[in-house]
């Protein structure tokens, strides 16, 4: 029932790299095809499993700076050497038929999303179980040189700082259980009276109903 009835939310998922937030995000869109992931422009290069325009825009360094420069993303940052940023287009007309995004960006990102979006957006900040975990998955996932792990470790410690900044924090130490919590957040956020825009008159037609009774 009034299912797009209301406004979509903006929800954004951080974690350092390795903390599970792309299987996350992947079970996500696979159990609810009402929430796309926003996906942002980079100029890192593409691993052998991405695709680009799926995962990524894979776009070059004067490329990038032309879209910041014409204001075309909503927010940018600096990560691990490379810039990562979101296109602004297609946001507003998403969430203005009641669709959801999801926003797979670091802590500088969320930050400059908060001055302006602060009302549309639900933040999930998702911690590893142990630094054990953390090396292990990233291992794992062996995309990256030695070299790039380390950085991307070191990098870990001063994005888990910034866990204080969003509305909600999982350890993420069971994947299923941990996809059934972003369920439960999106769920709740998607009944926000403030994101509701139709409740007025929704319930002028209760009472007229109730009235007719009479
Ligand atoms: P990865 O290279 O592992 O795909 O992403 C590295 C980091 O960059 C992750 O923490 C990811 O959330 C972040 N990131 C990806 N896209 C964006 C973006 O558009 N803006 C910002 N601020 N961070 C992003």
């Amino acid at each position: 029932m009034m299912d797009f009835e209301r406004r979509g939310v903006m929800l954004v998922i951080a974690s350092p790299s390795g903390a599970g937030k792309s299987s996350i995000s992947r079970a996500l869109f696979a159990q609810d095809p009402n929430i796309r992931l926003s996906v942002s422009v980079t100029t890192r290069a593409r691993r052998t499993d991405e695709i680009d325009g799926t995962h990524y825009h894979f776009i070059d360094v004067p490329a990038f700076e032309k879209m910041r420069e014409a204001g075309d993303l909503l927010e940018w940052a600096e990560v691990h050497g490379n810039y990562y940023g979101t296109p602004g287009s297609k946001v507003e007309e998403r969430l203005s038929t009641g669709k959801d995004i999801l926003f797979d960006i670091d802590y500088q990102g969320t930050l400059q999303l908060y001055e302006n979006c602060r009302e549309d957006m639900v933040t999930v900040f998702i911690l590893p179980p142990s630094i054990a975990e953390l090396r292990a998955r990233l291992e794992r996932r062996a995309q990256d040189s030695s070299g790039t792990i380390e950085k991307r470790l070191r990098n870990a410690r001063k994005e888990m700082e910034h866990y204080s900044e969003y509305d909600y924090v999982l350890v993420n130490e069971d994947l299923e259980q941990s996809v059934q919590m972003v369920r439960s957040i999106l769920a709740a956020a998607r009944l926000q009276r403030g994101r509701q825009t139709r409740l007025d008159g929704f319930v002028e037609d209760l009472k007229v109903q109730i009235d007719a009774l009479a």
